[in-house]
């Protein structure tokens, strides 16, 4: 039966971008289609992510590409928001090398950093040449970021650093490390080289979620900085929360995307797996399942666009982001777990993304804020009373 919609476009969510946008889309969902897809499945049993990717997501320009100058693409929000969704329908794993680039180490950089550090760093990072990472969770301290223990010392102009971050991706790939630390004036950040005396990294092994991606942690063993290793510009917990909300934007997104990814492979199966001499598309039961699958993409795009949307517009605050991560990652964790049902034995296997895309989730709902904690943030917001303490 002929049919007016696009399955994985239900809502025709394409015709409301511009031009620039959707060149951007093709360009990012061809590189994952060619690049990304015929690879991803050993590197997640594997557990390892191709150090060379790198370099050619900088060629892609989407590192740091929604950022301006210094070798950054200048793109808008949006923009980036769609390359976040095309990478996660990928894997959460390279979305998530390109965020914590991006929105995390860059960003950092961009917004808190003096012009030597943005001269240095960034037009390098851009292009994939310099790796960077994000240090704020520690084994200590996860949702409550203030409570950290790493800690910098003045000692006349240079600052030593002492303490461990934990959960850190990219860690033991990364040329340089962007690390949060108390200090007597309060949460600031430094950039630690990779190289630096005392500094060392360690990589998390047995994950069975985001494998492929690198995890480490970082050790700070009395590392000894110049005053120019601190990032001017951040001088409370502020300073991190800022990159933090940069980065949930592009999960916003990465979270459709992964969702997608398991909607069509969900349709795919079950329009080609015959039992009891039909397609199993033909069950209602089945359909039912599509039909739910589909809202949820269709619904968290929209979210995603919207807030895309007010964040070009320069009005989008960070407790609309929090909503838009709970949602959306939620949506995207039952649409996988559904498709995953729905691919029955075969859905367990690396050969389908489905498994994949189910346990990366796993992860995306953990990190940069756990969905407990964003929903605090929408329950602060809607009574007026702060309930994470
Ligand atoms: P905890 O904070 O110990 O939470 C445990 C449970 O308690 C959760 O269910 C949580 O929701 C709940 N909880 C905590 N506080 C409250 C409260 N007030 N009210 C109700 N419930 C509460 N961190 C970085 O800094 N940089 C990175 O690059 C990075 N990459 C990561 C990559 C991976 C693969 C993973 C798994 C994590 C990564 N993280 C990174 C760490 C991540 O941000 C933390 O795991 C996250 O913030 C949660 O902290 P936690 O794991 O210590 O959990």
């Amino acid at each position: 039966m002929p049919t007016a919609v696009n399955p994985l476009d239900f809502l025709a969510i394409d015709s409301v971008l511009s031009d620039e946008e959707r060149d951007i889309r093709d360009t990012v969902r061809a590189f994952v289609r060619d690049r990304i897809l015929p690879g991803v499945g050993d590197w997640f049993d594997e557990g390892r992510v191709p150090r060379e990717l790198f370099s050619e997501l900088g060629k892609l320009g989407v590192l740091g590409m929604h950022l301006e100058g210094y070798g950054c693409a200048g793109t808008s929000a949006t923009a980036y928001g769609l390359a976040c969704l095309e990478l996660e329908a990928g894997d959460s794993g390279i979305r998530s090398l390109v965020s914590v680039q991006g929105s995390l180490a860059m960003f950092a950089i961009h917004h808190w950093g003096s012009e030597e550090q943005k001269q240095e760093w960034l037009p390098r990072m851009a292009a994939g040449d310099a790796i960077g990472c994000f240090g704020l969770t520690e084994p200590d301290s996860g949702s409550d970021p203030g409570s950290m223990r790493t800690y910098a010392r003045r000692d006349g102009d240079d600052w030593v650093l002492r303490g461990a971050k934990m959960w850190i991706t990219n860690g033991s790939l990364a040329d340089v490390a962007v690390v949060w630390a108390g200090t007597d004036e309060g949460i600031r950040g430094f950039l630690v080289p990779k190289g630096t005396n005392g500094f060392t990294t360690r990589d998390i092994r047995k994950k069975i979620s985001l494998r492929a991606s690198t995890t480490s942690e970082l050790i700070f063993d009395e590392v000894r900085l110049p005053a120019s290793a601190m990032l001017p510009g951040a001088t409370s917990l502020r300073g991190p929360l800022t990159c933090l909300s940069e980065a949930r934007f592009g999960i916003v997104w990465g979270a459709a995307g992964a969702a997608r990814a398991c909607l069509e492979a969900a349709i795919d199966y079950s329009t080609t797996r015959v039992q009891f001499g039909k397609p199993i598309a033909s069950f209602q039961i089945q359909q039912q399942k599509l039909a739910t699958m589909a809202l949820e993409v269709n619904r968290a795009t929209l979210l995603a666009l919207h807030l895309g949307r007010l964040k070009d517009a320069g009005k989008l605050v960070p407790e609309q982001v929090s909503m838009g991560k709970l949602g959306n990652v939620n949506a995207a964790l039952d649409v996988a777990r559904s498709a995953r049902q729905v691919l029955g034995a075969n859905g367990i296997t690396l050969e389908y993304p489905v498994m994949r895309h189910l346990t990366n989730l796993e992860t995306v709902v953990t990190y940069e804020g756990t969905a407990d904690v964003h929903a605090l943030v929408l329950g602060g917001a809607l009574t007026g009373i702060d309930a994470f303490r």
